[in-house]
């Protein structure tokens, strides 16, 4: 059985973790050590056994443990191969060890027991910014956030899926007649900022293959002032997506589930 977690999502912290026979991965460390630990407790993983962490890239909400999670566990930490070279700061600031750095190509999968992971770009306002796909067993894992765009790439990956961790940061309204900032406004629906709840339902429609088969959906990383789960839910009755099971995700939850 693959086990896997969204140990949590949104604006105060992302982290994912998935299992498969005593091997597991940890895609982005959002929180602090202490708290990490205590979430990947509650899906059964001790913080000890974790075999590697991959970054998608070095927003806080995305990286913030990675340093304190590297030297205490003396874990991999897997990051794209030119943020290591431009040692941009927001890297440095978090004392990863040398030595546990590895970084890598997009097109270059990793292997690490029987766990198959690839990058891709995505399109944000950090340098080098990933997306992951995961083979295991058979099973394909997709995580996109934190992507202004969407591409071919990505709804090719998508339709292959059968667990997907997605972002729908925010509904279009709400943030346009919400309080932030022009500025900020503008750059949350750039090019370089985050999936809106339309873009995101229709990266999955258009990935739809009606094959039979279901893929599992985690919409995540939800705004807490431009979306709600209530709204995101009320866009997915408008355009059903027929060949997913979606779970809206909640900031402060931990979703929890598995899949042989
Ligand atoms: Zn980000
Ligand atoms: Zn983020």
């Amino acid at each position: 059985m693959i086990r896997y977690s969204v140990l949590g999502s949104g604006s105060s912290g992302n982290s994912y973790v998935i299992s498969y026979e005593g091997t597991s991965l940890l895609f982005d460390i959002g929180f602090s050590l202490k708290e990490i630990r205590y979430r990947l407790a509650r899906t059964n993983v001790d913080i000890a056994s974790v075999n590697a962490l991959f970054i998608t890239h070095f927003h806080p909400d995305h990286s913030r443990g990675a340093g304190v999670f590297a030297r205490q566990t003396k874990k991999p930490v897997y990051v794209h191969q030119e943020i290591i070279e431009a040692k941009i700061p927001e890297l440095l600031v978090l004392g990863i060890p040398e030595h546990l750095l590895c970084g890598f190509e997009p097109d270059s999968p990793v292997m690490i027991g029987p766990f198959e992971v690839s990058a891709f770009p995505t399109s944000h306002d950090s340098p080098h910014s990933l997306g992951y796909s995961i083979s295991v067993n058979g099973r394909e894992f997709l995580l996109l956030t934190d992507t202004g765009r969407t591409n071919n790439q990505m709804k090719e990956k998508a339709k292959k899926a059968d667990v997907i961790f997605l972002e729908s940061n925010y509904e279009a309204k709400m943030l346009e007649q919400g309080p932030y900032p022009r500025m900020l406004k503008k750059r949350i629906a750039g090019e370089q900022g985050h999936l809106s709840n339309h873009e995101a339902i229709q990266l999955l429609s258009a990935s739809s293959d009606c094959n039979g088969r279901c893929r599992r959906v985690y919409l995540c990383h939800l705004s807490k002032v431009n979306n709600s789960p209530e709204v995101l839910l009320k866009r997915l009755q408008e355009l059903p997506i027929l060949d997913a099971e979606i779970t809206v995700c909640h900031n402060s939850i931990q979703y929890l589930d598995e899949i042989s």
